[in-house]
């Protein structure tokens, strides 16, 4: 079976168990249910895309977001919002739906400095400390633009006015690659084997959309 473009978020839910990756992303046998979270992060994700790209003014609700674009325009560089990168395996850009696209990554915002860049991630849920999707946008970006010498990336936590930064610069890509691809490459063996092992956690109390129907670990939520 061959592995589809491969994203942060698809790499991170394999990670975490390649059983319910399969179950939701290849045997498609069980459904993610949307959640309000889920569902608000797409509504803030889109507001700031209109308000960035075409300077359509911020629903109500989310007024308090203004001063955080007004900063991000205010950079004398060009700032893009919801931008869609790809790549293929010999790290070259190609278009999003190409059948040979191997990583890719939608950006929330990218402010264009030139030789130095500053993305952001848009976050509507609690502050966490990983920069992993930050790192992997990174890496995604300098190969599509081998002129880009650096990059600071951001997690701006709408709901707490909290951003966590992290910067990655040309000479640091090699090894960060290295580790990636070696990532990439547990998810490329499952499609290849389709050997879906199960992984348990916390999740399989009841967090997991799988069921006891699909997995023997499952268990319902303690009360
Ligand atoms: S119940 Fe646990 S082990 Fe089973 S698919 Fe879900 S997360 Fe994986």
């Amino acid at each position: 079976m061959k592995m589809p473009p491969v994203s942060h978020s698809g790499l991170s839910k394999f990670e975490t168990c390649p059983r319910q990756y399969y179950l939701t992303k290849v045997a498609k046998t069980v459904v993610e249910p949307a959640t309000v979270h889920t569902d608000w992060g797409n509504v803030v994700h889109k507001a700031l895309e209109d308000r960035i790209m075409r300077g359509t003014p911020l629903p109500e609700g989310m007024d308090q977001y203004e001063p955080i674009v007004l900063k991000l325009l205010g950079k004398r560089a060009t700032v893009a919002a919801e931008q869609k990168l790809a790549l293929t395996r010999n790290m070259e850009e190609t278009y999003w739906d190409d059948p040979d696209a191997w990583v890719r990554a939608i950006l929330d915002v990218v402010v264009d400095g030139g030789k130095s860049v500053y993305l952001a991630d848009w976050k509507t849920g609690k502050v966490k400390y990983d920069h992993d999707q930050l790192d992997m946008c990174s890496l995604i970006y300098m190969a599509a633009r081998p002129e880009v010498q650096k990059v600071k990336s951001s997690y701006i936590w709408l709901k707490f006015g909290k951003v966590t930064t992290d910067e990655m610069r040309r000479e640091d890509t090699p090894k960060a690659w290295e580790k990636l691809i070696g990532r990439i490459a547990k998810l490329e063996e499952a499609y290849e084997t389709d050997v879906w092992l199960p992984k348990t956690s916390g999740l399989c109390r009841g967090w997991c959309p799988a069921g006891r129907a699909n997995c023997p670990h499952w268990e319902p939520k303690r009360q």
